[in-house]
Protein backbone atom coordinates (compact mmCIF):
# COMPACT_ATOMS: atom_id res chain seq x y z
CA UNK A 1 0.00 0.00 0.00
CA UNK A 2 1.79 3.50 -1.32
CA UNK A 3 1.42 5.55 1.71
CA UNK A 4 1.63 9.39 1.49
CA UNK A 5 3.82 12.19 2.90
CA UNK A 6 2.13 12.98 6.63
CA UNK A 7 1.59 16.14 5.55
CA UNK A 8 -0.73 15.03 3.02
CA UNK A 9 -2.57 13.17 6.17
CA UNK A 10 -2.74 17.16 7.52
CA UNK A 11 -3.42 18.95 4.71
CA UNK A 12 -7.10 16.63 4.26
CA UNK A 13 -7.82 17.73 7.32
CA UNK A 14 -6.48 21.02 8.49
CA UNK A 15 -10.06 22.61 7.85
CA UNK A 16 -11.87 21.06 10.26
CA UNK A 17 -8.71 21.65 12.87
CA UNK A 18 -9.01 25.37 12.03
CA UNK A 19 -12.94 25.06 12.87
CA UNK A 20 -11.77 23.37 16.33
CA UNK A 21 -9.22 25.77 17.22
CA UNK A 22 -12.07 28.31 16.47
CA UNK A 23 -14.81 26.73 18.62
CA UNK A 24 -11.96 26.87 21.38
CA UNK A 25 -11.24 30.10 20.90
CA UNK A 26 -15.48 30.89 20.92
CA UNK A 27 -15.47 29.66 24.77
CA UNK A 28 -12.11 30.68 26.72
CA UNK A 29 -12.09 28.61 30.06
CA UNK A 30 -9.80 29.34 33.00
CA UNK A 31 -7.02 26.85 34.62
CA UNK A 32 -9.09 23.21 35.45
CA UNK A 33 -12.36 24.97 34.36
CA UNK A 34 -11.93 23.78 30.53
CA UNK A 35 -15.03 21.55 30.24
CA UNK A 36 -16.20 22.57 27.23
CA UNK A 37 -13.04 23.23 25.63
CA UNK A 38 -11.82 19.61 26.14
CA UNK A 39 -15.34 18.58 25.51
CA UNK A 40 -14.52 19.44 22.00
CA UNK A 41 -11.59 17.69 21.90
CA UNK A 42 -12.71 14.57 23.40
CA UNK A 43 -15.35 14.89 20.52
CA UNK A 44 -12.78 15.30 17.51
CA UNK A 45 -10.48 12.09 19.53
CA UNK A 46 -13.78 9.98 19.59
CA UNK A 47 -14.50 10.91 15.55
CA UNK A 48 -10.95 10.28 14.45
CA UNK A 49 -11.02 6.69 15.77
CA UNK A 50 -8.42 6.91 18.39
CA UNK A 51 -8.69 5.39 22.16
CA UNK A 52 -10.24 7.60 24.32
CA UNK A 53 -8.14 8.86 27.59
CA UNK A 54 -10.65 11.03 29.61
CA UNK A 55 -9.77 12.72 32.98
CA UNK A 56 -6.20 11.29 32.78
CA UNK A 57 -4.59 12.04 36.26
CA UNK A 58 -7.64 12.40 37.79
CA UNK A 59 -7.92 16.01 35.99
CA UNK A 60 -11.56 15.76 34.62
CA UNK A 61 -10.33 18.24 31.65
CA UNK A 62 -7.24 16.19 30.41
CA UNK A 63 -8.57 14.42 27.55
CA UNK A 64 -5.82 12.27 25.23
CA UNK A 65 -6.16 9.63 22.93
CA UNK A 66 -4.30 6.95 21.16
CA UNK A 67 -3.60 4.69 18.06
CA UNK A 68 -1.21 2.21 17.37
CA UNK A 69 0.23 -1.27 19.11
CA UNK A 70 3.30 -1.68 20.07
CA UNK A 71 6.71 -0.37 19.30
CA UNK A 72 7.34 3.37 20.85
CA UNK A 73 5.11 5.59 22.23
CA UNK A 74 4.84 8.98 20.56
CA UNK A 75 3.25 11.60 22.59
CA UNK A 76 2.28 15.03 20.91
CA UNK A 77 1.20 17.54 23.70
CA UNK A 78 -1.70 19.89 23.44
CA UNK A 79 -3.07 23.03 25.91
CA UNK A 80 -6.44 24.59 25.38
CA UNK A 81 -6.42 27.10 28.65
CA UNK A 82 -7.02 30.49 28.13
CA UNK A 83 -6.86 34.18 30.35
CA UNK A 84 -8.76 36.29 32.64
CA UNK A 85 -9.19 39.79 31.41
CA UNK A 86 -8.38 39.05 27.99
CA UNK A 87 -12.19 39.00 26.31
CA UNK A 88 -11.20 40.83 22.57
CA UNK A 89 -13.05 40.63 19.58
CA UNK A 90 -11.33 38.55 16.60
CA UNK A 91 -9.47 39.86 13.85
CA UNK A 92 -10.04 43.54 15.49
CA UNK A 93 -6.65 46.27 15.27
CA UNK A 94 -7.92 48.11 18.64
CA UNK A 95 -8.76 46.73 21.92
CA UNK A 96 -12.58 45.84 22.47
CA UNK A 97 -13.82 43.06 24.61
CA UNK A 98 -16.32 40.99 23.74
CA UNK A 99 -17.67 40.73 27.64
CA UNK A 100 -16.30 42.91 29.81
CA UNK A 101 -14.22 41.20 32.20
CA UNK A 102 -14.00 38.10 30.40
CA UNK A 103 -11.63 35.34 29.73
CA UNK A 104 -9.22 35.39 26.36
CA UNK A 105 -6.87 33.15 24.43
CA UNK A 106 -4.04 35.67 25.23
CA UNK A 107 -1.78 32.68 24.54
CA UNK A 108 -2.93 31.20 21.89
CA UNK A 109 -3.24 27.39 23.61
CA UNK A 110 -6.71 27.40 21.34
CA UNK A 111 -4.07 26.79 18.12
CA UNK A 112 -1.71 24.99 20.63
CA UNK A 113 -4.18 22.44 21.65
CA UNK A 114 -5.88 21.83 18.02
CA UNK A 115 -2.16 21.90 16.10
CA UNK A 116 -1.18 19.08 18.29
CA UNK A 117 -4.52 17.18 17.99
CA UNK A 118 -4.49 17.35 13.99
CA UNK A 119 -0.42 16.36 13.89
CA UNK A 120 -1.59 13.18 16.23
CA UNK A 121 -4.55 12.04 14.25
CA UNK A 122 -2.13 12.56 10.71
CA UNK A 123 0.65 10.28 12.07
CA UNK A 124 -2.70 7.79 13.14
CA UNK A 125 -3.54 7.78 9.46
CA UNK A 126 0.27 7.45 8.66
CA UNK A 127 0.93 4.33 10.42
CA UNK A 128 -2.36 2.68 9.27
CA UNK A 129 -0.82 2.84 5.97
CA UNK A 130 3.00 2.28 6.62
CA UNK A 131 1.96 -0.87 9.05
CA UNK A 132 4.61 -0.26 11.26
CA UNK A 133 4.59 -0.63 15.20
CA UNK A 134 3.85 2.10 17.06
CA UNK A 135 1.83 4.66 19.32
CA UNK A 136 0.71 7.41 19.12
CA UNK A 137 -1.09 9.36 22.00
CA UNK A 138 -2.49 12.82 22.38
CA UNK A 139 -2.09 14.24 25.60
CA UNK A 140 -4.46 17.22 26.38
CA UNK A 141 -2.84 19.03 29.21
CA UNK A 142 -5.02 21.76 30.96
CA UNK A 143 -4.19 25.15 33.39
CA UNK A 144 -0.80 25.55 31.47
CA UNK A 145 -1.49 29.38 32.50
CA UNK A 146 -0.77 28.86 36.41
CA UNK A 147 -1.88 25.12 36.93
CA UNK A 148 1.23 23.39 36.70
CA UNK A 149 -0.95 20.60 35.58
CA UNK A 150 1.92 18.59 33.54
CA UNK A 151 3.39 18.51 36.82
CA UNK A 152 0.53 16.82 38.37
CA UNK A 153 0.51 14.36 35.33
CA UNK A 154 4.21 13.58 35.86
CA UNK A 155 3.34 12.34 39.36
CA UNK A 156 0.64 10.70 38.43
CA UNK A 157 2.46 8.42 36.16
CA UNK A 158 0.90 9.95 32.90
CA UNK A 159 4.24 9.82 30.85
CA UNK A 160 5.83 7.19 32.28
CA UNK A 161 5.41 4.79 29.21
CA UNK A 162 6.55 7.54 26.94
CA UNK A 163 9.00 7.16 24.91
CA UNK A 164 9.30 10.75 23.16
CA UNK A 165 7.19 14.30 23.69
CA UNK A 166 6.68 17.19 21.12
CA UNK A 167 5.02 20.55 21.99
CA UNK A 168 4.80 23.69 20.15
CA UNK A 169 4.42 26.83 21.05
CA UNK A 170 2.16 29.42 18.89
CA UNK A 171 4.26 33.00 18.56
CA UNK A 172 5.85 35.83 16.81
CA UNK A 173 8.41 33.42 15.27
CA UNK A 174 9.38 30.39 13.62
CA UNK A 175 12.08 27.88 14.44
CA UNK A 176 13.29 24.92 17.21
CA UNK A 177 12.09 26.05 20.80
CA UNK A 178 15.17 26.65 22.74
CA UNK A 179 15.63 24.86 25.69
CA UNK A 180 15.76 27.27 28.42
CA UNK A 181 13.33 28.03 31.03
CA UNK A 182 13.10 28.55 34.83
CA UNK A 183 12.70 26.03 37.27
CA UNK A 184 10.14 27.59 39.93
CA UNK A 185 8.11 26.63 43.13
CA UNK A 186 5.61 28.80 44.15
CA UNK A 187 4.61 28.49 48.04
CA UNK A 188 2.32 30.55 50.58
CA UNK A 189 3.98 31.08 54.25
CA UNK A 190 1.55 31.56 56.95
CA UNK A 191 2.63 33.08 60.14
CA UNK A 192 0.69 32.89 63.36
CA UNK A 193 1.48 34.67 66.61
CA UNK A 194 -1.01 36.56 68.97
CA UNK A 195 -3.57 39.38 69.09
CA UNK A 196 -3.69 42.46 71.60
CA UNK A 197 -4.51 45.74 72.34
CA UNK A 198 -1.74 47.22 70.29
CA UNK A 199 -1.90 50.51 72.43
CA UNK A 200 -3.10 48.73 75.67
CA UNK A 201 -1.14 45.75 75.89
CA UNK A 202 1.27 45.25 73.08
CA UNK A 203 3.82 42.91 74.72
CA UNK A 204 1.03 40.89 75.06
CA UNK A 205 0.65 40.68 71.13
CA UNK A 206 3.32 38.66 68.82
CA UNK A 207 2.68 40.11 65.43
CA UNK A 208 2.79 37.53 62.66
CA UNK A 209 2.60 40.79 60.19
CA UNK A 210 6.05 41.93 61.61
CA UNK A 211 7.08 38.04 60.09
CA UNK A 212 6.04 38.53 56.88
CA UNK A 213 7.88 41.93 56.79
CA UNK A 214 10.76 40.33 58.51
CA UNK A 215 10.90 37.66 55.82
CA UNK A 216 10.88 40.37 53.25
CA UNK A 217 13.69 42.15 54.16
CA UNK A 218 15.79 38.68 54.79
CA UNK A 219 14.94 37.48 51.00
CA UNK A 220 15.93 41.06 49.98
CA UNK A 221 19.17 40.16 51.56
CA UNK A 222 19.18 36.75 49.92
CA UNK A 223 19.52 38.57 46.28
CA UNK A 224 22.72 39.71 46.39
CA UNK A 225 23.99 35.72 47.12
CA UNK A 226 21.61 33.96 44.47
CA UNK A 227 22.94 32.20 41.99
CA UNK A 228 23.39 34.03 38.12
CA UNK A 229 19.58 34.00 36.88
CA UNK A 230 17.66 33.52 39.89
CA UNK A 231 14.52 35.02 41.12
CA UNK A 232 12.30 35.50 43.93
CA UNK A 233 9.22 37.64 43.87
CA UNK A 234 6.44 37.83 46.61
CA UNK A 235 2.90 38.79 46.93
CA UNK A 236 1.25 39.53 50.63
CA UNK A 237 -2.20 37.60 50.37
CA UNK A 238 -2.86 38.19 53.71
CA UNK A 239 -1.87 41.43 55.90
CA UNK A 240 -3.82 40.18 59.07
CA UNK A 241 -6.50 42.77 58.94
CA UNK A 242 -6.93 46.79 58.23
CA UNK A 243 -7.02 47.79 62.07
CA UNK A 244 -3.66 49.41 62.96
CA UNK A 245 -4.70 49.01 66.73
CA UNK A 246 -4.87 45.33 66.58
CA UNK A 247 -1.54 43.17 66.74
CA UNK A 248 -2.13 41.07 63.74
CA UNK A 249 -2.46 37.10 64.81
CA UNK A 250 -1.92 35.89 61.48
CA UNK A 251 -0.47 36.97 58.13
CA UNK A 252 0.41 35.09 54.91
CA UNK A 253 2.67 36.09 51.97
CA UNK A 254 3.39 33.97 49.02
CA UNK A 255 6.69 33.43 47.22
CA UNK A 256 7.69 32.74 43.73
CA UNK A 257 11.13 31.48 43.76
CA UNK A 258 13.16 30.64 40.57
CA UNK A 259 16.03 29.37 39.42
CA UNK A 260 17.96 27.84 35.92
CA UNK A 261 18.46 24.46 37.01
CA UNK A 262 15.76 22.37 39.22
CA UNK A 263 18.73 21.83 41.80
CA UNK A 264 19.33 25.40 41.89
CA UNK A 265 16.04 26.18 42.36
CA UNK A 266 15.24 23.75 45.15
CA UNK A 267 18.17 24.65 47.17
CA UNK A 268 17.36 28.69 46.56
CA UNK A 269 14.02 27.22 48.19
CA UNK A 270 15.54 25.98 51.40
CA UNK A 271 16.83 28.89 52.07
CA UNK A 272 13.66 30.81 51.35
CA UNK A 273 12.76 29.00 54.05
CA UNK A 274 15.16 29.35 56.29
CA UNK A 275 14.30 33.14 56.24
CA UNK A 276 10.77 32.04 57.01
CA UNK A 277 11.68 30.29 60.10
CA UNK A 278 14.26 33.04 61.44
CA UNK A 279 11.68 35.35 61.30
CA UNK A 280 9.07 33.58 63.00
CA UNK A 281 11.71 33.06 65.48
CA UNK A 282 12.01 36.92 65.15
CA UNK A 283 8.94 36.98 66.06
CA UNK A 284 7.57 34.76 68.20
CA UNK A 285 5.50 33.35 65.60
CA UNK A 286 4.98 29.92 64.64
CA UNK A 287 5.51 29.52 60.66
CA UNK A 288 3.71 27.14 58.58
CA UNK A 289 4.23 26.74 54.38
CA UNK A 290 2.48 25.20 51.90
CA UNK A 291 3.43 24.83 48.40
CA UNK A 292 0.96 26.24 45.52
CA UNK A 293 2.75 25.11 41.97
CA UNK A 294 6.19 24.33 41.04
CA UNK A 295 7.36 23.48 37.27
CA UNK A 296 11.38 22.19 36.22
CA UNK A 297 13.26 24.20 33.76
CA UNK A 298 13.27 22.75 30.46
CA UNK A 299 15.59 20.05 29.61
CA UNK A 300 16.77 19.98 25.79
CA UNK A 301 17.67 16.67 23.43
CA UNK A 302 20.18 17.66 20.50
CA UNK A 303 18.91 14.88 18.68
CA UNK A 304 15.37 15.76 18.22
CA UNK A 305 15.99 19.39 18.02
CA UNK A 306 18.43 18.72 15.01
CA UNK A 307 15.40 16.36 13.36
CA UNK A 308 13.04 19.19 14.45
CA UNK A 309 15.64 21.94 12.58
CA UNK A 310 16.00 19.97 9.82
CA UNK A 311 12.09 19.55 9.67
CA UNK A 312 11.47 23.15 9.87
CA UNK A 313 13.77 24.22 7.26
CA UNK A 314 12.29 21.73 4.74
CA UNK A 315 8.43 23.03 5.44
CA UNK A 316 9.19 26.67 5.70
CA UNK A 317 7.52 29.13 7.63
CA UNK A 318 3.61 29.48 6.74
CA UNK A 319 2.73 31.33 3.49
CA UNK A 320 1.32 34.53 4.45
CA UNK A 321 -0.29 36.78 2.03
CA UNK A 322 -0.64 40.47 1.46
CA UNK A 323 -3.80 40.32 3.56
CA UNK A 324 -2.20 38.58 6.74
CA UNK A 325 0.71 41.75 6.26
CA UNK A 326 -1.83 44.33 6.10
CA UNK A 327 -3.42 42.86 9.14
CA UNK A 328 -0.24 42.58 10.65
CA UNK A 329 1.11 46.06 9.96
CA UNK A 330 -2.31 47.45 11.72
CA UNK A 331 -1.71 45.27 15.08
CA UNK A 332 2.02 46.22 14.92
CA UNK A 333 0.86 50.07 14.69
CA UNK A 334 -0.65 49.62 17.98
CA UNK A 335 2.42 48.04 20.04
CA UNK A 336 5.30 49.81 21.28
CA UNK A 337 8.67 50.26 19.18
CA UNK A 338 10.33 48.98 22.19
CA UNK A 339 8.33 45.35 21.80
CA UNK A 340 8.95 45.20 18.49
CA UNK A 341 12.46 45.51 18.88
CA UNK A 342 12.66 43.07 21.73
CA UNK A 343 10.80 40.36 19.68
CA UNK A 344 13.65 40.38 17.38
CA UNK A 345 16.56 40.85 19.96
CA UNK A 346 15.52 37.91 21.57
CA UNK A 347 16.91 35.78 18.84
CA UNK A 348 19.67 37.98 18.24
CA UNK A 349 17.88 39.55 15.38
CA UNK A 350 17.55 43.23 14.22
CA UNK A 351 14.39 44.74 12.92
CA UNK A 352 13.60 44.12 9.62
CA UNK A 353 11.15 47.24 9.02
CA UNK A 354 8.49 46.60 6.58
CA UNK A 355 8.14 42.77 7.60
CA UNK A 356 5.35 42.58 10.15
CA UNK A 357 5.05 38.64 9.94
CA UNK A 358 8.18 36.46 10.07
CA UNK A 359 9.08 34.68 7.21
CA UNK A 360 12.44 33.23 7.81
CA UNK A 361 13.36 30.89 10.63
CA UNK A 362 15.52 31.95 13.14
CA UNK A 363 18.72 30.13 13.81
CA UNK A 364 18.61 27.56 16.43
CA UNK A 365 20.08 28.05 19.63
CA UNK A 366 19.02 31.64 19.61
CA UNK A 367 16.88 33.07 22.53
CA UNK A 368 17.52 35.62 25.17
CA UNK A 369 18.10 35.14 28.35
CA UNK A 370 16.45 37.92 30.21
CA UNK A 371 13.06 36.62 28.18
CA UNK A 372 12.82 33.67 30.49
CA UNK A 373 9.71 32.53 32.21
CA UNK A 374 8.79 29.29 33.60
CA UNK A 375 6.63 26.37 31.30
CA UNK A 376 5.65 22.72 33.04
CA UNK A 377 6.52 21.11 29.79
CA UNK A 378 9.46 21.51 31.46
CA UNK A 379 8.22 19.02 33.88
CA UNK A 380 7.86 16.51 31.24
CA UNK A 381 11.33 17.62 29.85
CA UNK A 382 12.52 15.85 32.54
CA UNK A 383 10.78 12.67 32.26
CA UNK A 384 10.64 12.02 28.99
CA UNK A 385 13.04 13.00 26.17
CA UNK A 386 11.03 16.22 24.78
CA UNK A 387 11.23 18.45 21.75
CA UNK A 388 9.41 21.38 20.90
CA UNK A 389 8.87 24.32 17.90
CA UNK A 390 6.98 27.49 17.91
CA UNK A 391 5.33 29.23 14.33
CA UNK A 392 4.62 32.04 13.67
CA UNK A 393 1.07 32.87 13.83
CA UNK A 394 0.98 36.62 15.18
CA UNK A 395 3.00 40.06 13.89
CA UNK A 396 6.38 40.23 15.30
CA UNK A 397 6.16 41.91 18.64
CA UNK A 398 2.80 41.09 19.71
CA UNK A 399 2.94 40.56 24.10
CA UNK A 400 1.66 37.10 25.39
CA UNK A 401 -0.80 37.43 27.39
CA UNK A 402 -2.24 40.94 25.19
CA UNK A 403 -5.49 42.13 23.39
CA UNK A 404 -3.60 41.92 19.97
CA UNK A 405 -2.52 38.17 20.84
CA UNK A 406 -6.25 37.59 21.25
CA UNK A 407 -7.29 38.96 18.67
CA UNK A 408 -5.68 37.94 16.26
CA UNK A 409 -5.68 34.27 17.25
CA UNK A 410 -8.37 33.28 15.26
CA UNK A 411 -7.31 34.62 11.92
CA UNK A 412 -6.00 33.60 8.82
CA UNK A 413 -2.42 33.99 9.55
CA UNK A 414 -2.85 31.97 12.46
CA UNK A 415 -4.44 28.79 10.83
CA UNK A 416 -1.29 29.15 8.76
CA UNK A 417 1.18 29.20 11.51
CA UNK A 418 -1.27 26.11 13.26
CA UNK A 419 -1.11 23.94 10.22
CA UNK A 420 2.64 24.32 9.79
CA UNK A 421 3.01 23.67 13.19
CA UNK A 422 0.96 20.39 12.98
CA UNK A 423 3.25 18.90 9.78
CA UNK A 424 6.11 19.55 11.84
CA UNK A 425 5.61 17.58 14.57
CA UNK A 426 4.01 15.15 12.44
CA UNK A 427 6.90 14.73 10.55
CA UNK A 428 9.14 14.70 13.28
CA UNK A 429 7.09 11.79 14.89
CA UNK A 430 6.72 9.84 11.68
CA UNK A 431 10.48 10.09 11.02
CA UNK A 432 11.28 8.56 14.67
CA UNK A 433 9.02 5.75 13.62
CA UNK A 434 10.37 4.91 10.64
CA UNK A 435 13.76 5.41 12.47
CA UNK A 436 13.70 3.94 16.11
CA UNK A 437 17.18 4.09 16.45
CA UNK A 438 16.94 7.82 16.35
CA UNK A 439 14.35 7.19 19.57
CA UNK A 440 17.06 5.34 21.24
CA UNK A 441 19.81 8.22 20.72
CA UNK A 442 17.46 10.96 22.03
CA UNK A 443 16.65 8.35 24.80
CA UNK A 444 20.29 7.78 25.73
CA UNK A 445 21.17 10.78 25.88
CA UNK A 446 18.13 11.78 27.91
CA UNK A 447 19.35 8.90 30.32
CA UNK A 448 22.93 10.40 30.79
CA UNK A 449 21.42 13.86 31.71
CA UNK A 450 19.54 12.22 34.29
CA UNK A 451 22.11 10.06 35.09
CA UNK A 452 23.90 13.36 36.50
CA UNK A 453 21.24 15.47 37.31
CA UNK A 454 18.70 13.99 40.24
CA UNK A 455 14.87 14.56 39.54
CA UNK A 456 12.53 16.26 42.46
CA UNK A 457 9.04 17.13 40.85
CA UNK A 458 8.35 20.34 42.04
CA UNK A 459 4.92 18.90 42.42
CA UNK A 460 5.80 16.99 44.99
CA UNK A 461 3.13 14.22 47.00
CA UNK A 462 1.63 16.89 49.14
CA UNK A 463 1.24 19.29 46.81
CA UNK A 464 -2.50 19.53 46.69
CA UNK A 465 -4.57 19.44 43.12
CA UNK A 466 -6.96 21.80 43.67
CA UNK A 467 -9.98 21.26 40.63
CA UNK A 468 -13.30 23.33 40.28
CA UNK A 469 -16.17 22.13 40.93
CA UNK A 470 -17.74 20.70 37.38
CA UNK A 471 -20.37 23.17 36.77
CA UNK A 472 -24.28 22.13 35.29
CA UNK A 473 -23.77 21.75 31.21
CA UNK A 474 -27.44 20.21 31.03
CA UNK A 475 -28.20 23.17 28.74
ZN1 LIG B 1 1.25 29.59 26.46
Amino acid sequence: MENEPVAFHVDVRSQAYCDLSDRIWDTPELNFEEFRSSEEHAKMIIAEGFRLMDGIAGIPTAVGGEFGEGGPVIAILGEYDALPGLSQAAGLDSEQPLIAGGNGHGCGHNLLGAASLLAAAAVKDWLIRSRLPGRVRYIGCPAEEGGSSKGFMVRAGAFDDVDIAICWHPGPMTGVTTPMSLACVETEFTFHGRSAHAAAAPHLGRSALDAVELMSVGVNYLREHMPPGARVHYAVTDTGGIAPNVVQAKASVRHLVRALTLGEMWSLFERVVDIATGAGLMTGTAMSWRQISGEANLVGNSVLERLMGETLQRLGTPRFDAADRAYADAIQSTLDPEDIRKAYANYGLIVKPGQPLSEEIYPAGAGSRDAMGSTDVGTVSWVVPTVQCRVSTCAIGTPFHSWQMVAQGRSPMAHKGMVVAAKAMAEVATALFADPRQIEAARDEHATFRANNAFRNPIGDDVELKLPPRPDVSN
